[in-house]
């Protein structure tokens, strides 16, 4: 679905590169997220998707287009849909519908069709009960389900997300989380950049990035063994990863697949 080949990026040529000889591979309906320390390159790879930015050297394909093809372009921007920060920045009217309906209006759907885009999308994000609520009204959470519910009216297949969670709090990111992985099992790739370590442990890969390279690319089991490489990052493992490597430096015999408090649970449990 999306391959990134040899890919180096400068914002100028002057300044060092902000993405350095990238390989990337995503499968149809793979989950994968990005993860590393600001300024590490996450922003600048996700813009390369949906070809925001074009590689200074080296290839981005997407859905088998290149995106240097400036003919592609518009076919790649209908598969990849972006979600980012801010939920505010996203949504344009007043009412959450007529939010939903305003990119496929743009795109000149017949009325009939984006009346059920839009009763599908809000469905999707279990978002169905606010279709007339008023925007103001929502809490993060809610808004940033909106906002990717506007995007699943375009119906894409491929969802880049860039740290869309991180202006939520705790509750509306569990939302959002959830929503992403149901999105993902009714089928739809997915890219999510995020801050929080503790989201990627139900993805299926998780590529991690220093310093506009890539430094891990493996299941979330086989990256949380790499503490080092992660500490070396800046990055904190989730802090179950945290609790059952202590657990081991002090004899208990825990497995790699201990990633989440349920799987800690069932491990630590029968030790007692
Ligand atoms: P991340 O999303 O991981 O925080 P970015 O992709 O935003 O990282 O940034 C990668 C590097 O590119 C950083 O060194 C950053 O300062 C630089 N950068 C990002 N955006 C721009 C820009 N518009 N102009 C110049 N440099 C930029
Ligand atoms: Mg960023």
């Amino acid at each position: 679905m999306i391959r990134f080949d040899h890919v180096t990026f400068q914002y100028e040529k002057a300044f060092t590169p902000a993405l350095s000889d990238i390989d990337l591979e995503i499968k149809e309906n793979e989950f994968v997220a990005i993860v590393g320390h600001n300024g590490s390159g996450k922003s600048t790879l996700a813009k390369h998707v949906n070809g925001l930015l074009l590689p200074t050297q080296g290839t981005v394909t997407v859905c088998g287009m290149q995106t240097s093809d400036e003919d592609n372009i518009l076919r790649i921007r209908q598969n990849v849909g972006m979600a980012f920060q801010n939920p505010d920045n996203q949504l344009v009217t007043t009412v959450v519908e007529e939010d939903v309906a305003f990119g496929p209006e743009n795109l000149g759907v017949a009325p009939d069709e984006i009346r059920i885009r839009v009763d599908d999308a809000l469905a999707s994000v279990g978002m169905t009960d606010f279709a007339t609520s008023a925007v103001h009204h929502l809490s993060g959470g809610q808004k940033q389900r909106i906002a990717i519910a506007g995007i699943l009216a375009l119906k894409p297949r491929i969802l880049v997300l860039d740290e869309a969670s991180a202006m939520l709090d705790p509750s509306g990111r569990a939302e959002l989380l959830e929503t992403v992985h149901k999105l993902h099992r009714e089928g739809m790739t997915i890219l999510m950049v995020t801050q929080y370590m503790e989201e990627t442990t139900g993805c299926d890969r998780i590529v991690v990035m220093k310093g506009g390279k890539v430094v891990l690319d493996d299941t979330p089991k086989e990256v949380f063994k790499h503490t080092d490489i992660l500490m070396e990052s800046n990055l904190v493992p989730p802090e179950t990863v945290s609790v059952r490597n202590a657990l081991r430096s002090i004899g208990y015999a825990l497995s790699d697949s201990v990633l989440t408090a349920e799987l800690l649970a069932e491990e630590v449990c029968p030790l007692l």
